[in-house]
């Protein structure tokens, strides 16, 4: 990481880029100090280089495709509940995205998957999250759905997708949306 020159103490106000940036260092505790980095003073820590990008949790999605259907699963928690999404979940620290990927497929519908490849990726201007969204296809396994995380999962026709209302993110939708494009490259 390159190392800006420091340019005073005053911090960005919360709300700069569309959350609260941090205040001290999360490794060691030090106060931050506006930094010019890359064009843009950055809360950096003098002690051991920390500076404050943009920090993005990584969401992870399949797009398994079965007798023309793609797999989706109805979730049955938290505010998108009733509504349908591509199986798929946070990456966990100590994982790369495809083992999320899978991982998380494995635990929603019971399926054990292989990653074929990066279909789409999902991200917006001041939202903390990147959807990175697979095409996989089934190893083995029965459609078993977790109970705590979904009420049901199901194949569905690229004509018989649920109406956009019904899909839980707009990562869904965008996904669901390349897995209609996608064309697999001739030989
Ligand atoms: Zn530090």
């Amino acid at each position: 990481m390159r190392t800006g020159t420091l340019s005073g103490t005053r911090l960005p106000s919360p709300g700069t880029e569309g959350r609260v940036p941090f205040r001290y260092c999360p490794r060691d505790g030090t106060l931050l100090l506006a930094t010019r980095i890359d064009g843009r003073d950055r809360p950096a820590c003098p002690v051991c280089g920390f500076a404050d990008f943009m920090h993005v949790q990584i969401g992870a999605n399949t797009v398994v495709e079965r007798d023309g259907g793609v797999l989706l699963v109805r979730l049955n928690y938290g505010p998108r509940d009733g509504h349908w999404a591509l199986p798929g979940g946070l990456m966990e620290n100590d994982e790369t995205p495809e083992e999320a990927a899978r991982r998380e497929t494995a635990e929603e519908t019971g399926f054990e998957v292989a990653i074929d490849g990066l279909l789409a990726t999902w991200g917006r201007a001041g939202f903390p999250l990147l959807v990175v969204i697979y095409r996989a296809h089934i190893l083995s396994g029965d459609l078993r759905v977790a109970p705590d995380e979904a009420s049901e999962a199901a194949f569905f026709a690229k004509n018989k997708v649920p109406p956009l209302e019904e899909l839980a993110w707009p990562s869904t939708a965008h996904g669901i949306e390349a897995w209609r494009a996608y064309e697999p490259p001739r030989p």
